[in-house]
């Protein structure tokens, strides 16, 4: 046997492996019509004059393009793997089209497709901003109701105590396997738009309980995802601006840095791009990788500029320390789909061959993210063309070729 068969046999015996989907945003509506501002609501009225049966760049996901992105994924699972599923079914459309009966309608629909495609494997969900109706001013009329439908949908995968927690604020922790916990956190919460929580200091008692979960799993001995909607921290396509209310912000920022060491990693979606951060102690050093994970939804503003394939990823994990080690990042070509009215879900890119990196550890991915800053950086060309999951490069070239952008 030579020895590169025996360090990938090594290398496979010592990884553990789950799934990640997100932003999945089933427009109903969604259908192949003459008149092409009226293939489904949330083009807002725009023309989805590219529509196909897996959707369009205006449109949120028909029912086709989910399906189809679960059909790909299934055959590819494995007994022991298990998915994060971060939220926002419903789609983006105005609020008088929808209800909170429907809302929770479109969230018992996608709970029941995904345990039809992985009726053997392990999910663990958290909720978005569009989990709620209405969203402006958010939740104080729906948040019980949401709550307590999403506790009942998912009790096939959750345990008793986070049941408990679920249908009281929305979030929980639950033992993956001995040594591995995921912590759903509920961060609505924080979320700016979000007015019913504006002026509290700590909406539900969920940094309260956030704060006990930690140290109890230090005193454990387990490792912690972290896994939840919006993310922390800064968003990628605007300069200092952090997709949480800015005080709720910090205060998570301080408890995740004042834990660091028993997070093994934290995985968000809602801004349906691929990016990563990395959290730095309050000395400079860094102590988590962040992932935020592209959406199933290919849906763009029509004046956008850009947006994104439809996606979804596996993460390779260190059974031992449960630091991730690799992301696997599946796509479908939308255009090329709705051409060849087929969908050929594809591997995108594997991480770590395609920025050269040994694994995703907090060092390693500071390094390269310090790399974006060089001019005419390759590694930001290839991490932007991955930001927009192969959506168009012609896009990043124009920015480029913009003098001051
Ligand atoms: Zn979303
Ligand atoms: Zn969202």
């Amino acid at each position: 046997m030579s020895s590169s068969l025996l360090l990938v046999h090594c290398h496979l015996h010592l990884s553990g492996r789950f799934w990640h989907i997100t932003d999945l945003h089933l427009d109903p509506s969604y259908h192949l019509a003459p008149d092409p501002t009226k293939v489904c609501s949330s083009s807002k009225g725009a023309a989805a004059s590219h529509a196909g049966p897996f959707g369009d760049f205006l449109c949120d996901s028909p029912f086709a393009l989910i399906q189809s992105a679960f059909a790909h994924m299934a055959p590819l699972t494995q007994p022991q793997d298990f998915i994060i599923w971060t939220g926002d079914s419903p789609p983006h459309v105005p609020a008088d089209e929808l209800s909170t009966d429907t809302v929770i309608q479109v969230i018992s629909n996608m709970t029941q497709t995904i345990r039809q495609h992985f009726p053997n494997l392990t999910v663990y969900p958290a909720l978005g901003n569009h989990d709620y109706w209405p969203q402006v001013p958010f939740m104080s009329s729906s948040t019980n109701a949401v709550y307590k439908a999403a506790a009942r949908l998912w009790k096939p995968w959750l345990q008793t105590e986070a049941l408990l927690t679920l249908s009281q604020g929305g979030f929980y922790s639950q033992l993956v396997k001995p040594g591995l916990r995921v912590l759903s956190l509920n961060t609505i919460l924080y979320y700016g738009p979000n007015e019913a929580t504006k002026n509290m200091t700590d909406p539900a008692g969920q940094f309260e309980w956030l704060e006990r979960t930690l140290e109890k799993a230090a005193r454990s001995l387990e490792k912690v995802y972290i896994i939840a909607h919006v993310p922390v921290g800064y968003l990628p396509f605007a300069r200092s601006t952090p997709a949480l209310r800015e005080s709720h912000n910090e205060r998570l920022v301080a408890i995740f840095r004042d834990h660091s060491d028993v997070i093994a990693g934290h995985f968000y979606g809602h801004t349906h791009r691929d990016s990563f951060m990395v959290l730095m102690d309050r000395h400079g050093k860094p102590v988590n990788s962040l992932f935020v994970s592209p959406a199933v939804t290919p849906i763009k503003h029509v004046l956008e500029p850009y947006s994104n394939n439809p996606a979804f990823r596996a993460y390779l994990y260190n059974t031992e320390d449960f630091a991730v080690l690799d992301i696997w990042q599946y796509y479908l070509n939308l255009t090329e789909a709705n051409e060849e009215q087929r969908s050929s879900w594809r591997l995108e890119y594997i991480m770590t061959e395609a920025f050269g990196l040994a694994d995703l550890r907090p060092p390693g991915l500071l390094r390269l993210a310090l790399s974006f800053g060089a001019p005419r950086s390759e590694a930001f060309a290839v991490y932007f063309a991955h930001y927009m999951v192969a959506y168009d490069l012609s896009v990043f070239l124009l920015c480029l070729c913009i003098p001051g952008k």
